[in-house]
């Protein structure tokens, strides 16, 4: 590691459970974040900035003055501009260590599959359940961990799946597509901004800490937060042993198999 770097990433460095190894690592890991809006700013940001070296940003939108309040990866000049390419300049401006891929499409389930194959780690950072199933999908066929974070009004979750691990569930698991959900976005509902920091940065660090192998990762629980009265809950959950989504993996208890 050159003196830039070292100096670049001493804080993190510093830290006796990241070191010049786990440093190392995150210079080398490539991730997927889905969505270059609320959540993916916080997440896009703390990861571009935390060096990890490749981030594929997928967002088929563009940046409208209204995101402006909660998106703080885009700024006035990104107005009408693909959030994705919005996001890598100003990924890049960040840090020149990180290779940011804009990939300015809606992704289905094959591409996603596709995209997920080709990093360490998926972030979901869309804001709708037909694209969380598809991602979780897509995860599970490639064996890849999944950071999930939602967010509208003034709750948050997130959880993570390590779908390397035959213990840990799926997003199906927990949150069935057969649910009767209604669905509220962002977009018609409304969410406070500063939340979507709160759950993004709770995203970012899952993600370092399953890319750097340390600490214990949110796998098995949700953890939830009301902003308003600034409350934090976890529930525990399990596998479902049912899951139509994963009954295919091997069973809970067959082992980790360390991906
Ligand atoms: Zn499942």
């Amino acid at each position: 590691m050159d003196d830039a770097r070292l100096m670049r990433y001493a804080r993190h460095i510093l830290l006796d459970e990241l070191g010049i190894e786990g440093q190392e690592r995150l210079l080398a890991a490539r991730v997927l974040i889905v969505g270059a809006g609320g959540l993916g700013s916080p997440v896009a940001l703390y990861l571009a900035a935390a060096g990890v070296g490749r981030i594929v940003l997928a967002d088929d939108d563009v940046v409208e003055l209204s995101n402006l309040q909660r998106q703080i990866l885009h700024t006035m000049s990104g107005l009408g501009r693909p959030k994705a390419e919005s996001g890598r300049d100003a990924l890049a401006a960040l840090n020149p260590d990180v290779r940011v891929d804009a990939r300015v499409e809606r992704l289905d389930d094959a591409r996603l599959v596709e995209l997920a194959g080709q990093v360490d780690l998926v972030l979901d950072c869309s804001d709708n359940f037909a694209t969380r199933h598809a991602i979780n999908r897509a995860c599970i066929a490639t064996a890849r961990p999944l950071v999930s974070g939602a967010a509208i009004r003034f709750a948050g979750q997130v959880s993570v799946y390590d779908l390397r691990d035959p213990a840990s569930p799926c997003y199906h698991c927990l949150f069935p597509e057969s649910d009767p959900v209604s669905e509220a976005r962002c977009a018609t509902t409304g969410v406070l901004g500063p939340l979507l920091g709160m759950v993004g940065s709770v995203q970012a660090t899952e993600a370092i800490k399953l890319i750097a192998g340390v600490g214990t990762p949110l796998v098995g629980r949700l953890l939830s937060v009301d902003a308003l009265q600034m409350q934090w809950h976890t529930v525990r959950f399990r596998r479902d042993p049912d899951c139509p989504a994963c009954a295919r993996r091997p069973p809970a208890g067959a082992g980790y198999s360390g991906g």
